[in-house]
């Protein structure tokens, strides 16, 4: 089978790719990944599951990989609240760092971050990593929601 030429523009997003990503395609971007309904495609997660063609050049969104460390977005304003289950043994190890809000529990919040970070942007960590309850445990870094994260705060466009 004879593919088609590889496209000359991305057909999302036709603005350059961020400074020092010339000449990067969507297959080398973290949001690109292989998957749907019936035969899995190649998909961009920062366009809401549209099929790309990875060869496709890169737009602005872009991204080699991610690094929480830099990152922290989803431990920073990016939500509001980390809901923690009762049950969850993070409320038994700490519970100087629960609060009750609605009938809910979450970890208490030191301004508009998670009261267990700490740190700044490239030594961003948490000080009960090994304890986090289970919603930390399951946040995928570079799928839907790191990238809906990295977008509230504005370190994807
Ligand atoms: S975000 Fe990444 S995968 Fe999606 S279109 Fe842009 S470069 Fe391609
Ligand atoms: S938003 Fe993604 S890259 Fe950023 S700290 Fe969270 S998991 Fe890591």
């Amino acid at each position: 089978m004879t593919l088609p030429p590889a496209p000359t523009v991305n057909p999302l997003w036709s603005a350059p790719p961020p400074a020092g990503s010339e000449g990067a395609r969507c297959s080398g971007c973290v949001w690109h990944y292989l998957g749907g309904r019936g035969k899995a495609v190649d998909r961009c997660r920062r366009h809401r599951n549209e099929a790309i063609d990875p060869r496709s050049p890169a737009c602005p969104a872009y991204t080699a990989a991610v690094d929480c460390l830099t990152c922290g977005a989803c431990c920073r304003e990016a939500y509001h609240s980390v809901e923690v289950g009762p049950r969850d043994a993070f409320v038994r190890l700490h519970p100087d760092r629960v609060n009750a809000r609605d009938g809910r529990l979450e970890i208490t919040r030191s301004g508009d971050r998670c009261g267990c970070l700490a740190g700044g942007p490239g030594d961003y960590h948490c000080v009960v990593y090994a304890d986090r309850p289970r919603t930390c445990r399951d946040f995928p870094a570079g799928e839907q929601s790191c990238v809906d994260a990295r977008r509230r705060v504005g370190l994807t466009p």
